[in-house]
């Protein structure tokens, strides 16, 4: 088996793409759904299928459904071949990847903790995470995700964690690796790996939002995954949320960084106890019933589930996914979370659903793979 041209996408309608995308997240799937998920009429769906089917990137599939009467509706799939991608999940300090296959399955991972925040050895770092995670087999995308302003796919325009601007990430990449490179910001790579395979599967609009070192914000809005050129600006940051909570190094008083950010909440509790302490400690202290941790995280609590409120309210959706490396803080003040969330909304609106992941760093990286894959799923031709 071999595979395709990996230059530039041929220029395909975007029905062609969506449809190309929905058979890739939802195959095997009847010809029936995908027209009325798509909006397609049969004879749209039967014209736009041919070319993938021609070149073996759709497959049909036998429907164990079909009850005898009239012919088989031969729902479609993308045929699982063997092509590796790798998605990186890039901080501050370090980077984590992983090796999967076209429907973003985790066949291997690997971390490497930065030497340094100097692009030329950052580079040298992902190439080696990606060499290794590879382990001579060929690759057919790397997607890369960094908290930060990403333009184009491949530009890093504003990386604060980093300190980069304006860094073409995607094109330092793909001169040390030969393979094509898509960069993205971290909370949209967030979004598409809820949505593929995550809390959002189910559901065609959901918000994600991140708690962690800052506080990330990704939408979900008819299947469409959210990306502007402001995605990246950490807007969810410095929402107003407590008119009595602590200050933000921004001088805000009660906003969604100061009320959410694990700096901010071992910094207020630290000051309490008269000590520092890690942000774990804080979480088992507070589970503890210790009131000096107790206190901050039930004020975070409360303000976390305004901030969900808030965004089900103005993006008018009702499902909420809650990740980041700080989302502990639900397992101690879920009630909190959960009151205020549905004490700020319309008695009449839905109820919100919240759902959390905690599944770490390797979500985020898969959500990197799931980028690079359903951007350059139609970039290949595949050829027994
Ligand atoms: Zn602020």
């Amino acid at each position: 088996m071999m595979f395709g041209s990996t230059g530039p996408a041929p220029s395909i309608g975007e029905s062609a793409l969506g449809l190309a995308r929905a058979v890739l997240m939802h195959g095997p799937i009847s010809r029936g759904d995908l027209g009325r998920r798509l909006g397609l009429s049969p004879a749209s769906l039967t014209r736009l299928s041919k070319p993938f089917l021609d070149s073996g990137l759709f497959v049909e599939v036998s429907d164990s459904q079909t009850s005898g009467v009239g012919r088989p509706t031969k729902p479609l799939d993308v045929r699982l071949d063997g092509r590796r991608f790798v998605g990186v999940k890039l901080t501050g300090d370090g980077a984590f990847g992983v090796l999967t296959d076209l429907r973003v399955n985790e066949l291997a991972s690997a971390h490497r903790r930065l030497d340094g925040r100097d692009v030329a050895g950052v580079v040298r770092q992902l190439c080696s995470l990606v060499l290794e995670l590879a382990n001579g087999a060929p690759l057919a995308a790397l997607g890369v995700t960094v908290g930060g302003q990403v333009i184009g796919s491949r530009v890093v325009a504003r990386a604060p964690f980093l300190a980069w601007r304006d860094v073409d990430l995607a094109s330092a990449l793909e001169a040390g690796l030969g393979i094509p490179v898509l960069v993205e910001n971290d909370v949209v790579g967030l979004a598409a790996a809820e949505q593929w395979f995550g809390a959002g599967r189910r559901t065609a609009s959901f918000a994600v939002v991140t708690v962690g070192i800052g506080v990330g914000y990704g939408l979900v809005i008819n299947d469409q995954v959210i990306s502007t050129r402001d995605s990246g600006l950490g807007l969810g940051g410095h929402v107003p949320l407590d008119a009595d909570g602590p200050l933000c190094g921004s001088g805000h008083r009660g906003c969604s960084d100061a009320m959410l950010t694990q700096g901010s909440i071992r910094a207020q509790v630290s000051a309490s106890l008269g000590r520092e302490a890690e942000y774990d400690e804080v979480l088992a202290l507070a589970a503890a019933g210790v009131p000096a941790a107790l206190s901050v995280l039930q004020a975070s609590g409360r303000a976390l589930g305004r901030l969900v409120a808030l965004i089900a309210n103005i993006a008018m959706i009702d499902t909420v996914v809650l990740s980041g490396e700080g989302i502990g803080l639900w397992t101690v003040v879920a009630d909190q979370i959960v009151a205020a969330a549905h004490g700020d909304r319309d008695a009449e609106a839905t109820p919100v659903r919240i759902s959390v992941d905690d599944t770490g760093t390797s979500s985020w990286a898969r959500g990197a793979a799931a980028v690079a894959i359903q951007r350059t799923l139609t970039r290949f031709t595949v050829a027994d």
